[in-house]
């Protein structure tokens, strides 16, 4: 449609529409004059990973290694690759709660393993139900991936469920893989919970994060995992014998990024905050549609059902009719059918025509 001239409003994207702050672009086009060219480290150069340590060992009074803890990855989608193909085998059941990022399902698959669907219900804001989860637990559950705040639906996963997520893990011996890749992205007093806070030594855990989202690098394709060595040191093999490393002035830009980039953070993360405002605003006069209300992310997951459960056809004919593109909650898994997904991280100006154009 796009081709044939018409104007799309695009809202059916997962990343910022700002470009990467000047700081980041800046120090790794430096790097490339000093001739930062070279393989580097297949964990990551060592100033990524130590800085990354340190803020957390800060943050969470962790002691997180980094020559054991932490491996740098091309995004966190790589990430979760890594760790489900080194330890997922044919048959193994992962658990997938959703609605679900589209990737950690094919992903499952991929390594031979069997994806176990947890549906979180709408009647509980799509929150997490610890019972509904134990009652998925067989012995062949290999892993468990959670995702707060949650693409699609923003939601945050409460303290006491998480901790009674690690538990359980431990205690069946379950790999638990926490995606924190919005942690940075929280709206109003909500207040996320890393499973660092919890499990300090992150025992049968890994935690994946990176820059795409959180400086708007998507692009860069730079992430990284913290875990136990013996995980740390299953990836690695794969990272090793694959891209070998990340280049150097991407992970200098990463290292501006988290050095130099907190004004940026702030700006963008009250500019969805605003977007997210606006359309709550909206839902709040009434109308056709109701929104879960985000509690972080960069997204908002709206009840359409009262037009059309069909959220692919729902999305066709806004689409067609007035030029906006949403993602239809189906994709995200059975739960999410008869909402739709769209994206806070654009201009205001297109939330507003998004308000106008479907008549709240
Ligand atoms: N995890 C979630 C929940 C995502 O939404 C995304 C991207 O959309 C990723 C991971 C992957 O991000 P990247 O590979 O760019 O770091």
């Amino acid at each position: 449609m796009e081709k044939s001239g018409k104007k799309i409003v695009r809202l059916e994207v997962g990343e910022p529409s700002f470009s990467t702050p000047d700081s980041v672009v800046g120090e790794a086009i430096k790097a490339l004059k000093e001739g930062l060219t070279h393989y580097t480290h297949s964990k990551g150069i060592q100033e990524l990973r130590s800085l990354l340590c340190k803020k957390y060992n800060l943050e969470f009074k962790t002691n997180l290694n980094p020559n054991e803890n932490i491996l740098i990855t091309p995004g966190g989608k790589q990430a979760i690759f890594y760790i489900i193909s080194s330890l997922v085998d044919k048959g193994d059941e992962v658990i997938i709660f959703t609605p679900a990022w589209v990737s950690y399902e094919d992903v499952a698959r991929m390594a031979g393993g069997i994806p176990i669907f947890v549906e979180c219900k709408k009647e509980n804001n799509f929150d997490i139900s610890f019972e509904d989860f134990k009652s998925k637990i067989t012995k062949k559950t290999k892993a468990v991936i959670i995702n707060s705040p949650n693409n699609p639906t923003g939601r945050i996963i409460k303290k006491e469920i998480l901790k009674k997520i690690i538990d359980v893990c431990i205690k069946k011996d379950i790999l638990l893989i926490s995606d924190e890749i919005y942690d940075k992205i929280i709206f109003d007093k909500n207040k996320h919970y890393s499973i660092l806070s919890i499990n300090p030594k992150l025992k049968n855990c890994v935690l994946v994060n990176g820059f795409s989202k959180t400086y708007a690098m998507t692009g860069w394709r730079v992430g990284y995992v913290l875990a136990e060595k013996r995980f740390i040191d299953a990836m690695l093999k794969i990272q090793q014998n694959t891209v070998s490393c990340l280049s150097d002035f991407i992970q200098r830009g990463a290292l501006a990024a988290i050095e130099k980039s907190n004004k940026f953070v702030k700006k963008s993360l009250g500019y969805y905050q605003q977007n997210k405002d606006i359309l709550k605003r909206a839902f709040e006069r009434g109308g056709n549609f109701k929104m879960i209300e985000p509690e972080g992310g960069l997204y908002a997951f709206i009840d359409v059902s009262s037009i059309n459960r069909n959220s692919s056809k729902f999305c066709s004919t806004l689409l067609e009719k007035t030029g906006i593109s949403a993602v239809p909650g189906i994709v995200f898994g059975k739960s999410g059918e008869g909402y739709i997904r769209i994206c806070l991280a654009v201009e205001t100006e297109k939330i507003i025509e998004f308000v106008r154009k479907i008549k709240l």
